[in-house]
């Protein structure tokens, strides 16, 4: 078992500290639970900017802020480093892999994982941007692409090394492809002046007819225009993956692209927990929850952000799968803790819209907010202030923005290291 100190207090478990679960745990202070976090990394990582991490634009611990140092002087609060693999329902359970642990109310945030929609061969040899580990692992493996190229003679052995494919056209896929194609006109040509750095090709491929799918038309068209005219990436859109395998991406046109370094951020799943029964999911591995974030068929299991689907009339297919909604859900969860403690209503949740944006390269953003939208320079000044203002600890913005500043005004980051964590011999 797991040994959190016994208290007077009913306990609550949170599975997960991303957006939701580490919300949820602020917003619980002083509200007479005990709060037990339970995260399988130690610190909370900000997801919108790995992206800077792997074109080694921002240092991983910039975006990344430890969950012990957040909760610092919380009373009866306790974090134990563990993955959570089983529930038990009706033993009020679960098993970690530190051990078993008894709740009274369990809280399920635990967010999605990397999707390959069954393409073994893709997952294989693509490099995912799921995780802080995955962002530093594809910044090493980008900056050793260009370090492999310089050992090859013939045209015809550097091209993979030239052909960079991102997969998928959401945020992810157009701030990376942006940020490379910017590293490719002011950085490379620098740092490898033997390299002919206009022949790198940038790939964007996207399976729908337009890319930022989940935002405007205007803003699809604004990032598209910005990434094919000012950027020249090669967006290709109503075009899918099939097969990576060998050097070689194969496009559902039939087309072939011969690539050392694929990147894929095109879709995302829920693994599905043991212990919880088939009915619980809903599309796409998702737990069905009622307006309270509450499973249904469940007092006291909840699930919030990614892995939940909570369908209605105004979402039919439930909310987005984005920081927003994770935060309010976990905002409202625990009004709703408060409410079961002093034995009042619980309040449903209502998903208030604050717009989205995405950063396409230098002074290039688009912005949707509820009312209207816009871009260029503005969209870009935009996008910088919100994303400084979400990330956690003030010494963690400062850096961020001194960094983006030098960066501005350098057009250089000076990030560059191949850090591989050496295996004891
Ligand atoms: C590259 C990228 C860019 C994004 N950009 C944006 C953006 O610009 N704007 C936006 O709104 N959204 C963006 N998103 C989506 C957004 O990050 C998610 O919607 C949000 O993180 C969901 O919050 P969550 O709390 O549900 O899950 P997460 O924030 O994913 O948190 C899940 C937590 O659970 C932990 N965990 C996982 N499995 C276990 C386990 N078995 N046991 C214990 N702990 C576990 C993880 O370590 C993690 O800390 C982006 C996502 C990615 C991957």
């Amino acid at each position: 078992m797991l040994t959190i100190p016994k208290s007077d207090k009913k306990r609550i478990v949170i599975a997960g500290c991303g957006f939701a679960g580490l919300k949820l745990a602020r917003d619980l202070k002083n509200s007479g639970f005990q709060v037990v976090m339970i995260d399988k990394y130690n610190y909370h990582q900000f997801q919108p900017l790995f992206y800077q991490v792997a074109i080694a634009g921002l240092e991983p611990s910039a975006i990344s802020f430890p969950l012990r140092k957040i909760f610092q002087g919380f009373e009866d609060y306790f974090i134990r480093i563990a993955e959570v693999t089983a529930i038990h329902p009706e033993e009020k359970r679960i098993d970690t892999t530190l051990g078993g642990l008894d709740y009274d109310y369990l809280v399920l945030a635990y967010g999605a994982d990397t999707s390959y929609f069954g393409m073994e061969n893709v997952r294989k040899n693509s490099f995912p941007m799921k995780s802080l580990n995955e962002a530093v692992n594809l910044r090493n493996r980008i900056l050793q692409n260009f370090e492999d190229v310089l050992s090859v003679q013939t045209e015809e052995e550097k091209e993979p090394y030239m052909n960079i494919v991102i997969v998928g056209g959401g945020p992810s896929g157009v701030e990376l492809s942006g940020a490379l194609a910017e590293m490719r006109k002011y950085i490379l040509p620098k740092d490898y002046p033997e390299l002919d750095c206009e022949k790198i090709n940038i790939y964007l491929i996207e399976a729908t007819g337009r890319v930022l799918n989940g935002m405007s038309e205007y803003s699809s068209i604004k990032a598209k225009d910005y990434l094919r005219d000012i950027l020249q990436v090669k967006t290709l859109l109503n075009t899918s993956v099939k097969n990576y395998e060998n050097g070689y991406v194969t496009t559902s046109d039939g087309n072939r692209i011969h690539s050392n370094l694929v990147i894929w951020t095109a879709g995302i799943k829920i693994k599905k927990i043991e212990g919880l029964n088939d009915e619980d999911y809903g599309p796409a591995n998702r737990l069905i929850v009622d307006q309270f974030n509450k499973i249904n068929g469940y007092e006291n299991i909840f699930a919030l952000g990614d892995i939940a689907i909570m369908q209605s009339e105004n979402f039919p297919k439930g909310h987005p799968q984005v920081a927003q909604v994770a935060i309010q859900q976990a905002d409202n969860l625990a009004i709703n803790f408060s409410n079961i403690a002093k034995g009042a209503q619980l309040s449903g949740f209502k998903y208030r819209n604050l717009g989205s944006m995405a950063t396409i390269g230098r002074n290039l953003a688009v912005v949707d907010l509820p009312q209207f939208s816009f871009s260029g320079f503005s969209a870009w000044l935009f996008w910088m202030f919100i994303h400084l203002m979400a990330i956690v600890g003030v010494k963690n913005r400062l850096l961020i923005f001194i960094n983006w500043l030098w960066n501005y005004a350098t057009y250089d980051q000076s990030l560059r290291l191949i850090i591989n964590p050496q295996k004891k011999k």
